[in-house]
């Protein structure tokens, strides 16, 4: 059976990152896994750990793992870097003579992203926004080989998003073929999701023919398919007036167009404004955190993939 080998990849003033790569010394594919994009989101790092020291059978290519990929947000706590303010995942290509956060990405886009196959970037949806589980990817032509879309379907989780635009910045953006998981996990770390991660991974694996299909276990249950843009910076609906936004739906829930997805009142309660769906389709990203000012992203509604 082909063996982990860990390796340090160095940036300036001892910060840097692992890379663990299990060789199957087969012709094949190259599959990077990330956990800990984001510094306080735990169950991908969990996973990704576990991923990176279990015995795999690999009969073809090669599987890189970097587990805790920013790990000054990671020891931080924090969603983004505590050097220099920025969020790794909207520093992509990077810039090697830049802040610390974009020195990383530029490390991880030359020596790990680049000449990879297939990224699988671990995220959950951490504190600040609540979105279903779902693994997702970019359909924008880019994808050849189509491996995103066979990844994001073999992965398992309840829902599979296309996204037909590319948003700039993004872990994702580097790469032709990825997917990208999230979760509602708000904080206290669920364990039993970092084994979904970690099965997900493995019929990923199995799908593209690097794991025999005895070692991925099946999926809970059939994943729903949704289409919509996405890019939760700034494809979800706004309010227009400040106070406390209140959910009227929850993650993953099948809502009807015009169907009031939740309110802004003040802080006697008065209904202030109703946030109400532009379309039939499912609850995908709702903001977790009640104060709101004007323009605000709320919530994000996707409507059924029916280009299938
Ligand atoms: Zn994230």
């Amino acid at each position: 059976m082909p063996a982990w080998t860990r390796s340090r990849v160095s940036l300036p003033n001892d910060r840097g990152f692992d890379r663990c790569r299990l060789d199957s010394r087969r012709p094949g594919l190259r599959v990077v896994v990330f956990g800990g994009t984001h510094g306080d989101e735990t169950e991908g790092v969990l996973a990704a750990n576990r991923l990176a020291g279990a015995d795999l059978a690999l009969m073809s290519g090669v599987l890189e793992v970097v587990p805790i990929v920013h790990e000054a947000a990671y020891f931080n706590d924090t969603r983004i870097s505590p050097l220099d303010g920025r969020d790794l995942a909207r520093t992509f290509p990077g810039d090697p003579a830049g802040t610390p956060t974009q020195q990383l990405a530029h490390a991880l886009h030359t020596q790990i992203l680049a000449g990879a196959d297939l990224l699988i970037d671990l995220h959950t949806a951490g504190s600040y926004l609540d979105i279903p589980y779902l693994t997702g990817y970019i359909d924008d032509g880019r994808d050849k080989k189509g491996l995103g879309e066979r990844a994001a379907k073999a992965f398992g989780a309840d829902f599979i998003w296309r996204h037909e635009t590319r948003a700039p910045g993004r872990t994702l953006s580097d790469m032709d073929a990825a997917i990208y998981t999230e979760a509602p996990l708000p904080g206290p770390t669920d364990a039993a999701f970092a084994d979904r991660y970690y099965d997900g991974v493995l019929r990923v694996l199995a799908e593209l023919g690097m794991l025999d299909r005895s070692a991925a276990p099946k999926p809970e249950k059939p994943s729903r398919r949704i289409v919509s843009g996405g890019d939760v910076d700034k494809d979800m609906q706004p309010v227009g007036r400040a106070g406390l936004f209140i959910h009227k739906v929850r993650h993953g829930e099948k809502v009807a167009k015009g169907q009031v997805l939740g309110q802004v009142i003040d802080v006697r309660g008065a209904v202030l404004e109703e946030i109400r769906s532009h379309y039939e389709g499912w609850v995908v990203v709702l903001k977790r955190r009640p104060h709101v000012k004007p323009g605000d992203q709320v919530v994000g509604v996707a409507v059924a993939d029916t280009r299938l």
